[in-house]
């Protein structure tokens, strides 16, 4: 795959490892890595290597990558010890929330395509 950064781009900085980070998974288009300022005590961030600013940039064309990138949540929430659970009696526990953010409405801070995984014991950061 033909791959695109950008250079004031810092999450294309760390696809290509000239910004150092905490990787959890990596293949050939997708990155993961733990969040700097983790919301929870499992914050990890999913992005394309290629440089995608946000959903709005995606089409159907992006179907793919985008499924690839979330099918890859629930293999690393097992990673994280994230993952739900379910006790003899069916109560359920675990689990975690996924998050896109895209513009200044979502408050998207890194205009680079990136899905949050956050999940563990709470208590959370407020307002995720
Ligand atoms: P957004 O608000 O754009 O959805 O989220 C961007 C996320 O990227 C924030 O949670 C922020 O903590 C994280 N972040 C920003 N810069 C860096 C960095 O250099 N390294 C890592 N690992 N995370 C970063
Ligand atoms: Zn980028």
């Amino acid at each position: 795959m033909k791959e695109k950064h950008m250079d004031n781009c810092i999450f294309c900085k760390i696809a290509t490892g000239a910004i150092p980070s905490d990787k959890v998974f990596e293949n050939d288009e997708i990155l993961a890595f733990r969040d700097i300022h983790p919301a929870a005590p499992v914050h990890v961030l999913i992005i394309p290597k290629q440089h995608i600013a946000n959903l709005s940039e995606c089409d159907d064309s992006h179907a793919g990558l985008l499924g690839r990138m979330l099918a890859l949540v629930p293999k690393l929430a097992v990673q994280e010890a994230c993952d739900i659970q379910s006790d003899s009696e069916g109560n359920l526990s675990g689990g975690y929330k996924t998050l896109i953010n895209s513009g200044p409405d979502s408050r998207q801070e890194v205009y680079h395509l990136h899905v949050h995984m956050i999940g563990g014991s709470r208590p959370w950061r407020e307002n995720i």
